[in-house]
């Protein structure tokens, strides 16, 4: 069957959005992309390239490449700072669409990649209230025209992604209360603006940096049972970064175990361990001491004595929770969440079908994977889609 007129709705415009509208487009369908904040590219446009002498596979270029792709592609139509409001079931599918409300406070990542609305189509909104500098070509959120409906949609792929956890939950931390306790997105940024790792506290380079794993994950307390599988090789690709751009920096790594991450993690897993420390301890808690130094304190295995260790900054590794629109999502496309609050697929041997024919999942709306793995699972739910229209490549 031709793919002539057939219209894909591809809601969330991050790794796996993009690379599910690219595919779709590539077989000649047309793609109405939605994404609520005022930039494309999600988490994953804001990582810098953590190569050292070499690279380290982390995944961060992809993003870039496949966002040039996206918004060179006619097939493809964007719409910012937009969501879908409802779903109208009557033949075909119709999407009707509200603005989001303003989101401009991670819009950075998109802004430094040089996009604007002098690119087609529109790339970066901004909101006058909160932003301090507009980027030259970007457009004021007031002023973005929005299109209230889409018609005659042949199948949906939801790619919502995720959410950071939220560090300041771990109250015993004291994440946003103490100057050189940063999350490993924050740490990203650092490195993105100063091209090195510094302390937000007076802009120094770091002697003692620590790590912090499974934060919000693996925990309990939480209720958050899951591993979020990805800030093992993120962290530990970060730390290389850091003792790569700053040799002087003793770099330890407090942690439950390190979860494996493809074919060529345990060589670069033996090379992390020795440049730096692993001890296998979770930390209790952190306090503020002099020059904005951590003073973090955790409980010897061996002999349950405390033990204190100063840092000069510690870095949280945040896990990967459920995307803060899921049960709204779910409810207006009437799909399942399964037991952790990711969308559920419809079965083990397909992980991109949902329990509702045409609509489809991609990437970490299904649960936590890398920028590779959300890649291959958009690319496996475009081809689902395509089954599903009954048409092939
Ligand atoms: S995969 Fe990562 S480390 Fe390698 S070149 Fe791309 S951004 Fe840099
Ligand atoms: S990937 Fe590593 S840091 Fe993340 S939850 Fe799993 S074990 Fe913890």
């Amino acid at each position: 069957m031709s793919t002539a007129n057939k219209k894909v709705m591809v809601v969330g415009g991050g790794i796996a959005g993009l690379t599910a509208a690219w595919e779709l487009s590539q077989l000649d369908i047309d793609v109405e992309l939605i994404e609520k904040t005022c930039f494309l590219g999600g988490y994953a446009i804001q990582f810098c390239c953590k190569a050292t002498d070499e690279c380290v596979t982390c995944g961060a270029c992809s993003a870039e490449d496949m966002l040039c792709n996206v918004v060179n592609e006619p097939k493809i139509k964007v719409h910012l700072a937009t969501e879908v409001e409802k779903i109208n079931k009557n033949g075909k599918l119709s999407a009707s669409l509200k603005k989001s409300s303003p989101q401009t406070d991670t819009a950075e990542g998109g802004v430094a990649k040089g996009y604007s609305k002098n690119n087609s189509p529109l790339l970066v909104v901004v909101d006058k209230s909160s932003c301090k500098k507009i980027p030259d070509g970007a457009v004021e959120f007031d002023d973005i025209e929005l299109q209230n409906k889409i018609d005659d949609i042949d199948a949906v792929v939801l790619a919502s992604g995720f959410t950071p956890f939220n560090a300041e939950i771990k109250g015993t931390y004291g994440y946003n209360k103490f100057n050189n306790l940063v999350t490993g997105l924050d740490l990203e940024h650092i490195i993105r603006k100063n091209g090195k790792v510094v302390r937000p506290s007076d802009g120094k380079e770091p002697k003692a940096v620590a790590f912090i794993q499974c934060v919000g994950s693996r925990d309990e307390n939480l209720g958050n049972l899951w591993c979020s599988q990805v800030c093992c090789p993120y962290a530990l690709r970060m730390a290389e970064q850091t003792k790569y751009k700053n040799p002087d920096t003793d770099i330890t790594i407090f942690y439950m175990d390190i979860q494996n991450a493809g074919k060529n993690f345990p060589v670069f897993y033996e090379k992390c361990k020795s440049d730096m420390r692993f001890v296998r301890n979770i930390p209790v808690d952190l306090y503020p001491i002099k020059d904005d130094k951590l003073e973090m304190r955790y409980m010897n295995d061996d002999d349950g004595l405390s033990v204190k260790e100063v840092f000069d900054m510690v870095v949280l590794s945040i896990g990967i929770m459920p995307g803060s629109d899921n049960v709204e999502l779910s409810e207006l496309l009437d799909i399942n969440l399964n037991q952790d609050g990711f969308f559920a697929c419809k079965d083990k041997f397909n992980r991109t079908s949902t329990s509702k024919d045409g609509i489809f999942i991609a990437g970490t709306v299904q649960g936590p994977k890398t920028i590779a793995a959300s890649m291959a699972h958009a690319t496996q739910a475009a081809g689902e889609v395509m089954k599903y229209l009954g048409v092939s490549k």
